[in-house]
């Protein structure tokens, strides 16, 4: 069994290690950030300092793969979320029973358990820090890569880091689990080696999101999907931990009138516009309005025209990609992406990196780039989308894809097996064409939803948006 370093203990980096030791390894995570302050959602939420996660305080939901997931691996990060007070849910518990057509067999696949990010993360890390074989060493920055003599030419062979101070760690495994600004490309470069392979461009979507509480513990009535879209931006609304939500609107950076959503007064008064999410703003707020622009979408290969760019390393989570979050689905990838090397490494060890590195690039190839992919897909789309209604047109594209996606949505609230169809996509327990696959329900998303209108849950339009947003409070 090997001596494994995980860098970062965000919520993939935590995850990747309890899964590792639980097969014997013996791992380390180096976190430069400090510890929760405690194991009380509260303090958790408003004290934990988390500088190396931009989004910490930002809107966060646990898709149901991602809840089947963890269910199936590390059932005791749910119980431990469900005791700092997280929240147990299945959609079709909450949405009108003459939209779902009433609970039916298999509806269970569509529970998950969720938190606000930070109460999230003190869950994966409360259980971390008591699982056996994991060591959880925070306050300690990466800041460069220790290697040994190369395996392949002109590829570094990892063989630990160096932390700031100067001093060193050995291991038979490097995992970088640091986030979406991961320094670790350049930390090969200053190594000898290639850069990784790199995509990498703003995703062009702000958000502007608050989060409230209940004042009488209930939870606003659910009159659509968590994630609704319409004309000009898109609206956000998740349930969280201990009685509190989130609700945001996200839409493009570019799109400079609708920056007055900045301010709070403003804010309310636009989502009071939206008769499927108003009630998500009717409770007492514990936020101002949080903005987070600038997200890029980054993918990285360590395999470069054939040839791997280091061994003894490799990238998971957001690390290794991420893409604009509307979707809510890094926790799930960056999952999957951790079960994909847990597996790999019962196959093949350390003691063969570069059949490691080959193996885990083509794994990770074949069954987790295509997710990030498709996520890329609808992030273009819809961010061109935006851009046409914001220029007053209406958005073309010859990707027939794109047409099946909007009637899909525009079919589920019509229908409760293509509804059905549409949460399976949604929460990442499919992907759309294995949700049309079923028998007829091309046929039936096209005649519900081809030639729906635009948005076809109630909203204002682009001028009453704007409007409200300007009128002076
Ligand atoms: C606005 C927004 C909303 C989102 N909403 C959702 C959602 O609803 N659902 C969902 O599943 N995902 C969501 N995501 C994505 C999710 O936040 C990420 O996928 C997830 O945080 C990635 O976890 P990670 O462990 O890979 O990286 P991170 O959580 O970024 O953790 C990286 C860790 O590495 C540490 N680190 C960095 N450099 C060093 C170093 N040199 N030395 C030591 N430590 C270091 C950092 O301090 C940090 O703790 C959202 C993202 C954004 C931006």
């Amino acid at each position: 069994m090997a001596e494994i370093l995980v860098l970062g203990a965000g919520l993939n980096g935590l995850v990747t290690a309890m899964l590792l030791a639980r097969d014997g390894h013996s791992v380390t995570i180096l976190e430069r950030d400090e510890a929760p302050p405690g194991n009380d959602a509260e303090n958790v939420w408003l004290e934990w300092q988390r500088p190396g996660v931009n989004q910490f305080r930002q809107l966060h939901f646990m898709l149901p793969r991602w809840r089947t997931l963890m269910q199936r691996e590390l059932p005791a990060v749910l119980d431990q979320l469900i005791a700092f007070g997280g929240s147990r849910l299945n959609v079709f518990d909450q949405l009108p029973a003459t939209v779902t057509g009433g609970r039916r067999d298999g509806d269970e696949r569509f529970e998950t358990v969720t938190a606000r990010r930070p109460v999230l993360e003190a869950a994966a890390a409360t259980v971390a820090q008591r699982t056996p074989a994991v060591s959880i060493r925070r306050g300690v920055k990466v800041t460069g890569l220790l290697t040994g003599p190369a395996i392949i030419a002109a590829a570094p062979h990892v063989t630990g880091v160096v932390i700031d101070g100067g001093a060193v760690l050995r291991a038979d495994l490097v995992v970088d689990a640091t986030g979406r600004r991961s320094p670790v490309g350049a930390m090969i470069e200053s190594s000898g080696g290639r850069r990784p392979h790199e995509e990498r461009e703003d995703s062009g979507f702000v958000y502007y999101a608050r989060h409230f509480r209940s004042t009488d513990g209930s939870r606003p009535t659910v009159l659509g999907p968590l994630l609704q879209h319409f004309d000009s931006l898109s609206v956000l609304t998740l349930p969280a931990d201990n009685n509190t939500w989130g609700v945001g609107f996200t839409t493009s950076a570019r799109d400079k009138q609708l920056r007055g959503l900045r301010d709070a007064s403003a804010w309310q008064a636009a989502l009071k516009l939206y008769p499927t999410a108003a009630q998500w703003g009717e409770a007492d707020p514990i936020t101002d309005v949080q903005v987070i622009s600038g997200i890029e979408d980054r993918y990285h290969r360590y395999v470069v025209d054939g040839e791997p760019v280091v061994t003894g390393l490799v990238a998971i989570g957001d690390a290794w990609a991420c893409t604009n979050p509307s979707l809510g689905r890094g926790a799930s990838i960056g999952m999957l992406h951790a079960c994909v090397l847990r597996d790999l490494l019962r196959d093949v060890g350390p003691d063969q990196p570069e059949k490691l590195v080959r193996r885990f690039d083509e794994i990770t190839e074949s069954t987790v780039t295509p997710l990030y992919r498709m996520t890329l897909a609808f992030d273009r789309h819809r961010l061109n989308e935006i851009a046409a209604d914001v220029a007053g047109e209406t958005y073309q594209t010859s990707d027939a894809s794109w047409a099946m996606t909007k009637a899909l949505y525009a079919a589920a609230p019509q229908d409760p097996d293509v509804l059905r169809a549409y949460v399976s996509v949604a929460s990442m327990l499919c992907t759309p064409p294995e949700a049309l696959a079923a028998p007829g329900m091309v046929a039936k998303v096209l005649t519900l939803g081809a030639n729906a209108p635009q948005y076809p849950t109630p909203g204002p339009d682009r001028a009453e948006l704007l409007a409200t947003i300007a009128t002076p409070r």
